[in-house]
């Protein structure tokens, strides 16, 4: 073994447990390091309260006076818990979390400081943020950005900073962040939705879209994540044959979780419980060293700061154990990669799932508006779906069977297929008497409150109806949620528009009643979404050719989905709906592109750097070995040394083979990648990174791999799979 791979598993060996003690019950740490309502009632004046709680609930301004009082009271709370800095805390158009942390102290003279924290400090800031991503936009406007507190997401301590969740616009108003349009389409969805609820209940105030994500993970020993320069650069693995072992046996999914990953999860959901982040759900995911996370659903803006939150405490807590936390969405060949599923319902302020069947006739009917509209939007707006979930990594993940496949479709069980079939029969314009009686007892009435589906589910959807809510299967583990939940619920939100125009052009124009018009509209909206439908099979190729009839796009590659983001059609929709307009709308789409360019060309490098510096030195030396063999058995056998020596020389050949491909097929990588430099164009650029230089990994992966099998493990440099796949 390589003297760099012994060290790391001989480190691994070594590792002493971190012993994690769980002190308080979880319902006594919940929230104990965030800025809450309890927190706020206990620190903030009654007028400052209920000035927040406003602004929480009705998005009102909150005054400057009242901002000093809000800020010198988190400053007191955080100062009672040992908190020095406060930061800003956004989410850049990168995906990750950004902050910049600030001092409480300040000096006053006389050699004497204070801590202090103004409103001023609270509301906005000014973070130098020019190398963040922008797609132009503060180049267009010569427009500085700024962030800007958003009182809806509480603010919480992480370590020792007070940590501001904000969102992140130029001064000319554009969102140069991933919150900002989060949340004007959670408006968009809110006033839409509040709208079409009022038909079934006139007290309904207001709609929240509600997020539970399930978030996967791999968990590999640092000092083997660190041996491995393509972990450590690219958060996976670009070679590295699969281990004789995988996941084949199914011994991992739902297996007892290995202490050393339990204690992890122990600490992590201990911090997680200070920050306010409901986890409660921990298990075994399907491939070795795989695991999932998931929490009680929340209010979208806020499950969405919680996963970006959570990602980073993942990783902080990770050092602690020595582990190396992968979110990539396929870190290694040959094993299942990682998604977030996206749970997503809406919840009325009266505490009503409209997502989620009910004990009347009525709150099934409301039940049926809400789910065949989404049914609809989805249908209208497949490849913007498909967009919102695009990457370079998650590319790796799509259609790979083991994920959904690049193709939108709906899943949405037995039960509510005969529903619709049944509501698809509903007579045009107004119902008789005994139609009306009959649907309500017999079609509506009739959906059980607990449908069967919600256990028997078709695991293949990308978009399946999960008896209460659905669940949004396709987006990347990595993914910072927000980018699919503004696409869901801006759509979502459109179509909601479009349904209670159409329904009150029935009941005014034609006279109709309030539930025969929803039932027109909905018997029309079934027939037109059809071809979203799909109970199949989705890994399966038969849905491919099916799915191309129907004229459903099937786009593999982030450079094609990504498109979809600045159609016509679409642009119009986020203008429309008050989501984006077209210049952040594009100033995203250049941004992603241009990730994704970068992504394959750090991994362009990283791979030619291994394969040239690690893979060919090595396999020379093994060969070299095998030379000094043969001529000993030539000097020992003279002309009959063949009969001893034919398999030894057979290996050098191919040796060589693999040494010539590897090294032809690195410098045509790197002749691709000098070519796509040059395109001026960014979306040909991208598309030469995928189509010319992308495909050649696997080629020189190939032979890699293959030497990996015949090289002398004692010289093989790179920890393989098995050690990074079963070390626990
Ligand atoms: P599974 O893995 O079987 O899909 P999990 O329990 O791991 O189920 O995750 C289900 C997720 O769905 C949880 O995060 C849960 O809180 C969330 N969820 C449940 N009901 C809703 C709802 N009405 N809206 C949004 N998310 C929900
Ligand atoms: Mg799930």
């Amino acid at each position: 073994m390589s003297t760099l791979r012994f060290q790391a598993l001989k480190e691994t060996l070594h590792r002493k447990p971190v012993i994690v003690t769980e002190t308080e019950r979880r319902s006594v740490l919940f929230g104990n390091n965030v800025f809450n309502q309890t927190t706020m009632l206990q620190y903030l004046t009654k007028d400052a309260y209920s000035s927040v709680m406003d602004a929480i609930e009705h998005g009102s301004k909150i005054d400057r006076k009242i901002a000093d009082q809000i800020s010198s009271a988190m400053k007191e709370w955080a100062l009672s818990k040992g908190v020095t800095h406060y930061t800003h805390w956004f989410q850049p158009l990168t995906g990750a979390t950004a902050e910049k942390h600030d001092a409480f102290f300040e000096t006053i003279g006389n050699g004497q400081a204070i801590e202090k924290f103004g409103g001023g400090q609270l509301v906005q800031q000014e973070p130098d943020a020019s190398s963040f991503p922008n797609g132009g936009i503060r180049n267009t406007f010569e427009a500085r950005g700024y962030t800007a507190w958003d009182p809806t997401s509480p603010a919480f301590i992480y370590g020792t900073t007070l940590c501001i969740p904000t969102v992140f616009v130029a001064y000319t108003g554009e969102a140069l962040d991933y919150k900002t349009p989060l949340l004007r389409a959670l408006q968009a969805v809110d006033n839409a939705a509040t709208a079409v609820a009022k038909y079934f209940d006139k007290n309904v105030k207001k709609v929240n879209a509600s997020l539970g994500w399930e978030q996967e993970y791999f968990l590999i020993d640092s000092a083997l994540a660190y041996s491995r320069p393509d972990i450590v650069m690219t958060g996976r693995t670009l070679l590295g044959h699969s281990a004789a072992k995988g996941q084949q046996l199914d011994d991992h999914y739902f297996g007892s979780i290995p202490t050393r990953a339990l204690d992890y999860m122990r600490d992590l959901e201990t911090e997680c419980m200070l920050l306010g982040i409901p986890v409660k759900t921990r298990h075994n995911e399907v491939a070795p060293n795989q695991f999932e996370l998931a929490p009680i659903f929340e209010e979208t803006n806020l499950a969405v700061d919680h996963n970006s939150l959570l990602m980073d405490v993942m990783d902080k807590v990770a050092a602690r154990h020595h582990l190396t936390v992968l979110l990539h969405e396929k870190p290694f060949a040959g094993v299942n990669g990682s998604g977030k599923h996206n749970n997503w319902s809406l919840a009325t302020n009266t505490g009503v799932n409209l997502l989620g069947p009910g004990k009347t006739p009525m709150s099934n009917l409301q039940f049926l508006t809400f789910f065949i509209n989404t049914i609809k939007a989805i249908n209208e707006n497949e490849e913007l779906m498909r967009a919102g979930i695009a990457s370079a990594s998650n590319d790796h993940r799509l259609g790979a069977n083991e994920a959904p496949p690049a193709i939108m479709s709906v899943f949405i069980g037995e039960q509510l297929t005969a529903v619709l079939k049944e509501l698809e029969g509903v007579t045009n314009g107004k119902l008789s008497p005994q139609e009306k009686t009959d649907l309500k007892l017999n079609v509506v009435g009739k959906i059980p409150e607990i449908l069967l589906d919600n256990t028997d589910r078709n695991r293949t959807s990308p978009f399946a109806f999960t008896g209460n809510k659905f669940e949004f299967r396709a987006v990347g583990s990595k993914a910072n949620c927000a980018n699919p939940m503004t696409i869901l619920n801006t759509i979502v939100a459109k179509q909601l528009v479009d349904f209670k125009k159409e329904v009150d052009a029935l009941i005014d124009k034609k006279g109709l009643k309030k539930d025969e018009a929803i039932f027109n509209v909905l018997r029309e909206y079934i027939k037109q979404s059809k071809n979203i439908l799909f109970e199949g099979n989705g890994y399966g190729e038969e849905w491919e050719k099916e799915a191309k009839k129907r004229g459903l796009s099937n786009n593999k590659t982030t450079p094609e989905a990504l498109k979809a983001k600045v159609s016509k059609k679409n642009l119009e929709l986020f203008e429309q709906m008050g989501v984006m307009n077209k210049v952040e709308a594009e100033a995203r789409y250049e941004i992603e592109v241009e990730e994704y360019v970068l992504r394959i060309q750090i991994e362009g490098r990283v791979l030619g750097d291994i394969a040239r510096n690690h893979v060919i030195p090595t396999a020379i030396r093994y060969q070299n070995m095998l030379i000094n063999n043969v001529s000993g058995l030539k000097e020992l056998y003279g002309k009959d040394f063949k009969k001893y020596a034919k398999e030894q020389m057979e290996i050098i050949e191919e040796i060589s083979g693999h040494i010539g491909k590897i090294n032809a097929k690195v410098s045509e990588m790197t002749e691709a990648r000098k070519k796509a430099n040059k395109l001026e164009d960014l979306e040909k650029k991208a598309s030469s990174y995928c189509d010319k230089v992308k495909p050649l990994f696997d080629e020189i992966r190939y032979s890699c791999d293959k030497l990996e099998l015949l090289v002398d493990d004692e010289l093989w440099p790179l920890t393989k799979y098995r050690e990074l796949l079963f070390t626990r």
